[in-house]
């Protein structure tokens, strides 16, 4: 079997590997200042494409997507430019979160006036494509056996399982081995020959859960209690519904705001309510929650509120407006909830206590908090899981090279692979 790593090796962002010439399990791009795709394409300065790229996509008979997130599905549309004709096979919630993702990185190229290599009718055209499949219902394409397992990482993330002629291959996709307040943790994994498993946290452990909801619920009422207004900057998909979920098990005094792309997306999962652990229970969260329409910030802000938006990272999105008016107040608070890229707002805040705002750089006077909300394993659910799956030959993809060489180091017993992206291993 050739495996092929198109992006995701020793970093994380542009997952894409291609399996005997014929098959891709995800095709991701990195988001950021500009969008890096698979293979290095399209990183020339005008943002142009340069093709051929490596993968000859009229010899492709099947993409499998393991979730949404534009660091799997987002090189479609632009696969699909140059020639991807064939089923892509994913859950129907993550086809649903996939076409409201693509469409905004589309608007958000287009206002930025980056130079964009696909358009609308590229999204359509992925959409058609799209297969839905059921998680633990069998599948055949040309001489593939597959099966879907539930990853517990956001509504609809699956990990892959390929049997080819006789050959067993899982793919984690990106994976959660914790409950959280949204999602089941992963499904017990078979065991597989092959195993290419993500490593974002591959060197470090996460604070038990339960001690980080407790302090966020603590800082939301100490804030409160200050006469601070309190902003939280959640990613659309998955941590808004989770921190909802969580302010929905304590009693503020004061409205909760939801707003951005995350009131869609929670629209979205309160449609199908197979796509979350307790419908009921974000229903009931949903129902103590406003959503925000664009003219309505300016006046909600002025008073005391827990504002729930995006951007995660504080790059965009109604949280900049929100910060317009709190960030010089000491009493008020953003809380950052997740993961902070390099370069972004949400880092600087973290780290310097500074950000733009308003297209000024500000020193914030208002407090900054994180909490470590992750939706991926941390390092002790990593090692767990592949002792359960116990796969002859390991690979280890999706994390920074400190992650990815930590996480070895332990399995150094078996035979296993740190790939970086360009890189082809045959097994
Ligand atoms: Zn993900
Ligand atoms: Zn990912």
């Amino acid at each position: 079997m050739k495996i092929e790593f198109h992006g995701a090796g020793q970093e994380v962002g542009r997952s894409c590997i291609e399996i005997d010439d014929t098959y891709l399990l995800d095709s991701g791009i990195k988001v950021g200042e500009i969008v890096e795709y698979p293979d290095n394409i399209a990183r020339r300065e005008d943002q142009t494409v340069q093709f051929p790229a490596k993968i000859d996509f009229k010899k492709i008979k099947a993409v499998f997507l393991s979730h949404a997130h534009l660091d799997h599905s987002g090189a479609l549309p632009l696969f699909d430019h140059f020639g991807l004709n064939c089923p892509v096979f994913c859950t129907a919630e993550t086809r649903a979160i996939t076409e409201i993702l693509l469409k905004d990185a589309l608007k958000i190229q287009s206002f930025k006036r980056q130079h964009t290599v696909y358009n609308e009718y590229d999204i359509e055209k992925v959409e058609s494509m799209m297969k839905l499949m059921q998680i633990h219902t069998k599948g055949k394409v040309d001489n593939v056996e597959f099966e879907l397992y539930d990853a517990g990482h956001i509504p609809g993330s699956s990990c892959i399982f390929l049997d080819i002629d006789g050959k067993t291959l899982l793919y984690t996709g990106d994976i959660n081995t914790t409950d959280t307040q949204l999602l089941h943790k992963i499904d017990e994994l078979p065991h597989a020959d092959i195993m290419i498993c993500e490593s974002t946290y591959g060197n470090r452990d996460h604070t038990p859960r339960e001690e980080t909801e407790n302090k966020f619920l603590d800082k939301v009422q100490e804030v409160l209690d200050r006469d601070g207004r309190v902003l939280i900057a959640a990613f659309a998909v998955g941590r808004a519904q989770e921190i909802i979920l969580l302010l929905n098990k304590r009693e503020f005094n004061v409205p909760i705001y939801l707003d951005g792309m995350a009131k869609e997306v929670t629209n979205r999962f309160l449609e199908d309510p197979h796509s979350v652990k307790d419908p009921q229970a974000l229903l009931a969260a949903v129902d103590k929650v406003n959503y925000v329409e664009g003219r309505e910030r300016k006046k909600i802000i002025q008073q005391k509120g827990i504002f729930v938006t995006t951007s995660g990272m504080v790059t965009g999105g109604p949280i900049m407006q929100y910060l317009k008016f709190a960030h010089d107040d000491p009493k008020s608070a953003i809380i950052l909830t997740g993961y902070q890229a390099e370069d972004t707002n949400g880092r600087m805040l973290k780290e310097q206590g500074r950000c733009v705002v308003d297209k000024k750089m500000e020193t914030v006077k208002c407090e900054v908090s994180f909490f470590d909300f992750s939706a991926h394993a941390g390092r002790q659910g990593l090692i767990d899981l592949i002792n359960k799956v116990d796969p002859s030959i390991l690979i280890l993809n999706h994390g920074d090279p400190e992650a990815v060489k930590s996480l070895a180091e332990v399995f150094k017993e078996r035979k296993v692979y740190t790939p970086k992206t360009g890189d082809m291993i045959k097994v």
